[in-house]
């Protein structure tokens, strides 16, 4: 096995990276100079979208990655060993809502439930742990997992606040609040080894993930520079926490 740590500048992988705010994080890290695999399950859209992002002048990688398949994804981190020896960035961006209509707590259609946690929660523990010892061998890695302020148990508890007064659904974001947690036990976990790992409140913004459901002005370019600022934290930034454009959100 060939490992060449000093090929390159710094490497990033980004999930969910063939559309929305994922392939705009992927296009912010690479205009800021870094080598970025776009990873996405779907061949055609995600060769397509590290095309389109070379053109503009990225290096910009596609490599195949289903963040539900435990083989795809060790396939994934075998590749990444084999061209580069090491990752200073992952950004666990890939995420799902489920269907709306079949998670209302008292009559929630359990495969939906797990199809969410699939994705949202256990995906972002098989991609961080198959990748943690490339992540191990940076300098300065850093993780960076996308959340949503519908996951935020203050928020949503708030007597009168918009996201109290949003219908209950028992996939999306309980996933969320999940993945806060997680967030958290990872950066307990690895703060001795350097690794900063903190969640991203992208906003609601314009994507196919809110398309048709709510208006939304923001862009999914907008909604992607927190995460790039997670990304690319100094040895003394914050870990453990959760940030949007304002700075720290509430779990
Ligand atoms: P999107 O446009 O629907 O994109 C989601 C991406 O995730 C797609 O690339 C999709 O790939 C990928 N994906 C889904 N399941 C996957 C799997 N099993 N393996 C690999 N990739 C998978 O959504 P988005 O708005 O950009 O959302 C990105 C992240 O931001 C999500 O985690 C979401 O929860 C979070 N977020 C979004 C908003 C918002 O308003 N848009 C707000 C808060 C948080 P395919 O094309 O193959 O389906």
């Amino acid at each position: 096995m060939t490992q060449n740590t000093a090929c390159c500048g710094t490497l990033a992988l980004v999930t969910g990276a063939n559309k929305g705010i994922g392939r705009e994080i992927a296009a912010q890290l690479a205009a800021l100079g870094m080598t970025v695999l776009l990873a996405g399950r779907d061949r055609r859209r995600r060769e397509e979208a590290a095309s389109k992002l070379r053109s503009d002048g990225g290096d910009v990688h596609p490599i195949a990655l289903d963040v539900t398949d435990p083989d795809i994804i060790a396939a994934a981190a075998r590749t990444l060993d084999e061209r580069f020896g090491r990752l200073d960035v992952l950004v666990n961006n890939a995420g799902i809502a489920g269907s709306i209509d079949r998670q209302t707590p008292s009559i929630a259609d359990l495969d939906v439930v797990r199809e969410v946690f699939n994705t949202n929660f256990f995906g972002v523990i098989g991609v961080t742990n198959a990748m943690l010892p490339l992540l191990r061998r940076s300098s300065a890695a850093r993780i960076v997992n996308l959340t949503s302020s519908l996951g935020s148990l203050a928020g949503m508890s708030e007597p009168g606040s918009r996201l109290a007064g949003l219908p209950p659904w028992a996939a999306y974001p309980t996933s969320k609040t999940a993945l806060n947690s997680l967030t958290v036990q990872y950066a307990k976990e690895l703060r001795s080894a350097g690794i900063l790992v903190n969640a991203a409140d992208p906003g609601g913004c314009d994507t196919d993930f809110t398309r048709g459901k709510v208006t939304i002005t923001r862009t999914a370019a907008q909604g992607a520079a927190i995460a790039v600022r997670l990304a690319t934290l100094g040895p003394d930034g914050p870990t453990g926490g959760a940030f949007n454009d304002d700075g720290p959100v509430p779990w």
